[in-house]
């Protein structure tokens, strides 16, 4: 195999950031079939992205010495470096690939052969820039559809239980980023109830930080939270049997609209237009104000952009998807 046949990828460290990196894995394959591709990514994303097939080789971050040596002597051709940091370029550096693509600032130039320029956070989607990337090194963006990420996992009793019964709507109140990505917990509880009525059962789901968010908000509504027991794979498996997913702008929100799941994303400080999740049934539900987007983590003036999103544009969202209609839900 020849060093232009080996190619490594340096995934991105936010699952959100991942799956809007799939454009890019996925053409990748397609534009070099015979390529051997490496990635390198946090051990759970790795998981997760796995079933795409588009890379044969995976090492999880942190990487360990054995790790850091096969890199070292694997002799890439290119390295396409996602992540922004300086660290990231170092590894890539470090590995002894011979073309290095990244974008370009953070003290970084130095250390990759190609330098990509963004543009303002939105001129683009984080995507179409993932895809600049490749065709920075002669991959194209060939404008094929991406496919709904396979969930590949051993069924398991939460799941058992909830794709048993009645249609069952995944609430999302969390998002690890801050409080100006997080609609105020009491419309989760007003759109959980509403949702409750009508006859889905109502299951908070986010990671273990969120737990008392997902706890207070299925207390309310009569339903149940998942926070904290599930891996990544286990919760698209989750989203993919929803009738809905309902989510801030965070992971939850990528990985629904990447399992197919029909998804409504509630955005406050950042920009739809770069980071609006993928997916065939998604709908951004965002009111910016004149500051927004500021993409601060929290708000001095009293986060209106998140309380200007009420109840009823994201009971229009999930309307407009038609997925109550498909559960058989007036
Ligand atoms: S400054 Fe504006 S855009 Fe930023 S969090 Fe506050 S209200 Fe939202």
């Amino acid at each position: 195999m020849e060093c232009r046949d080996r190619v490594l990828v340096r995934l991105p460290n936010w699952l959100g950031d991942s799956l809007m990196a799939r454009p890019l894995l996925l053409a990748l394959r397609r534009g070099l079939p015979r390529a051997e591709i490496t990635a390198v990514g946090p051990a759970g994303l790795l998981q997760l992205l796995a079933g795409d097939r588009a890379f044969d080789r995976a090492f999880a971050l942190p990487l360990g010495a054995e790790a850091s040596a096969a890199l070292r002597t694997a002799a890439f051709g290119t390295a396409y470096v996602l992540p922004p940091s300086f660290s990231s370029a170092w590894q890539a550096w470090r590995s002894g690939a011979r073309e290095r693509i990244g974008f370009a600032g953070d003290w970084r130039d130095a250390l990759l052969t190609r330098a990509v320029r963004r543009g303002a956070r939105g001129d683009l989607h984080l995507s179409r820039e993932y895809l600049a990337l490749g065709e920075a090194g002669g991959i194209p963006a060939d404008g094929h559809a991406v496919p709904a990420l396979p969930v590949e996992c051993e069924p398991f009793e939460a799941l058992r239980r909830l794709t048993a019964g009645a249609g069952y709507a995944v609430l999302a109140p969390g998002a690890l980023y801050g409080p100006a990505k997080r609609w105020p917990l009491a419309r989760f509880v007003e759109l959980g109830r509403d949702l409750a009525v009508r006859g889905l059962r109502v299951v908070a789901c986010g990671g273990a930080a969120e737990s008392a968010d997902c706890a207070a908000l299925a207390a309310a509504t009569g339903g149940e939270s998942l926070a904290g027991l599930t891996n990544l794979m286990q919760q698209a498996a989750i989203c993919a049997g929803a009738a809905v997913v309902v989510s801030n702008d965070s992971g939850m929100a990528h990985l629904a609209g990447a399992a197919g799941a029909p998804t409504v994303a509630v955005f406050g400080s950042t920009s739809s237009a770069w980071t609006a999740p993928l997916g065939p049934r998604v709908r951004v539900v965002q009111r910016p104000t004149v500051c927004s987007p500021c993409f601060q983590r929290t708000c001095r003036i009293g986060y209106a952009c998140l309380e200007n999103v009420g109840v009823r544009a994201v009971r229009e969202a999930i309307e407009e998807l038609g997925a109550l209609r498909r559960e058989g839900i007036a």
